[in-house]
């Protein structure tokens, strides 16, 4: 799985952090993704936080193979 995070759409509230801190990290003002590529033992994680995100900023891309 990949993750994208638009910066423009980012509220900065520092959910995605709180739940996957591997992950995501809050900037000032938005957060920030400290890697794109997302191991197979955090994808859930990451899928929920994509989904609890309040400005739905969070795309994942789930690998087809
Ligand atoms: S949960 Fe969404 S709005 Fe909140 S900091 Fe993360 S990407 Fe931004």
């Amino acid at each position: 799985m990949t993750v994208e995070l638009d910066a423009d759409l980012c509220a900065g509230c520092g959910l995605c952090e709180e739940n996957v801190s591997e992950i995501f990290k809050t900037g000032e003002y938005t957060a920030e993704l400290k890697k794109t590529e997302v191991e197979e033992k955090l994808a859930q994680r990451v899928r929920e936080t994509a989904e609890d995100c309040p400005t739905a900023a969070i795309t994942i891309y789930e690998k087809s193979s």
